[in-house]
């Protein structure tokens, strides 16, 4: 594989608890790297090729020093940088000015902003992303805005926001949200993967067990294990299981080479057919190497995993 880019899952704490959330964040969740974690995972990423690291979550701002001083670390490779954060520290315009001024002389390349939480209609999180975009505007920091409601708070301001609604249903958005209407795919027609290319992903994540997940919850190895440019040679999509058959026919396939009959008639998407096969597969005891972090699947952070 030629990763591009490695997105590290700083920690899988967050402020909020989204129902779209596809890695369980929230306020009780476990699992946060240490910055000699961030630090030995950059360099990797450096020495495997790599041109930007990004730092994520869960909410990656819960550890703000520790981030800050592995985007330093990151930058002094050579590596672009590129951040994903809530805003949940954007109170006041002056108060996001404080958070982001580092990341502006960083040099930071992308800073991904977001309100989750406003899809809860969360009026106060909509205020926090819009004092966070007034700051990076006033900072020059190249700024994103990420975005799953429909993005008022900075409608007047003229920021190019994500594609509102486009929700991907695995973790715990397969379990709050795939529901009703929204079900309408019958499962022979999920045959493929519309999100990643498993035939030659150009990005990956890295957990803070230093799991390598070319899919949150689907892992081709550990950084902690052996180094990134190791894994990354060595890598060959038809020797992992689950991987294979998703990247032979999608989800479907998964089903079909797994002998598991999907358990409904109709799905929301393909990440929904994939994250129930992934979870009972699990729960037979199958394929765990591959099928990790504990956390993707809801345990821990008050998530109750199970096939659904
Ligand atoms: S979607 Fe983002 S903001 Fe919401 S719980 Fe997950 S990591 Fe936190
Ligand atoms: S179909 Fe499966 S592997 Fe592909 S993005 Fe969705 S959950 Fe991940």
């Amino acid at each position: 594989m030629h990763l591009e880019a490695i997105h590290l899952l700083v920690t899988y704490r967050c402020t909020y608890a989204c129902e779209h959330c596809f890695v369980w964040g929230s306020p009780e969740q476990e699992g946060t790297m240490t910055l000699a974690q961030l630090r030995a995972v950059v360099d990797q990423a450096a020495a495997a090729g790599c041109a930007m690291v990004y730092f994520e979550g869960g909410e990656p701002m819960l550890a703000y020093p520790v981030v800050l001083a592995a985007a330093r670390h990151a930058r002094a490779a050579g590596l672009d940088v590129g951040v994903v954060s809530n805003c949940f520290w954007a109170e006041s315009v002056d108060d996001a000015l404080v958070w982001l001024a580092p990341f502006a002389e960083l040099g930071v390349a992308d800073f991904a902003l977001s309100s989750y939480a406003c899809f809860t209609e969360s009026l106060a999180s909509e205020i926090r992303l819009r004092n966070a975009v007034i700051a990076a505007r006033q900072l020059e920091l190249p700024m994103a805005v990420l975005e799953v409601g429909a993005p008022a708070a900075v409608a007047d301001l003229g920021v190019a926001c994500g594609e509102p609604g486009a929700i991907m249903f695995k973790g715990r958005a397969a379990q709050e949200l795939a529901c009703g209407e929204l079900l309408r795919r019958p499962p022979e027609t999920l045959t493929s993967c519309p999100y990643e290319d498993f035939s030659d992903p150009g990005r990956a994540h890295v957990g803070c067990d230093g799991s390598l997940q070319l899919c949150q919850g689907i892992s081709a190895g550990n950084v902690f294990e052996q180094p990134l440019a190791g894994l990354s040679s060595a890598y060959d999509p038809l020797t992992l299981p689950v991987v294979r058959e998703i990247l032979a026919g999608g989800p479907w396939e998964l089903a079909r080479r797994s002998g598991l009959a999907p358990l409904r008639a109709l799905y929301a998407d393909e990440c929904h057919l994939c994250y129930e096969l992934r979870g009972r597969l699990r729960a037979a005891g199958r394929h765990l190497d591959v099928l990790a972090p504990d956390q993707c699947y809801g345990v821990g952070g008050g998530g109750v995993e199970e096939p659904r």
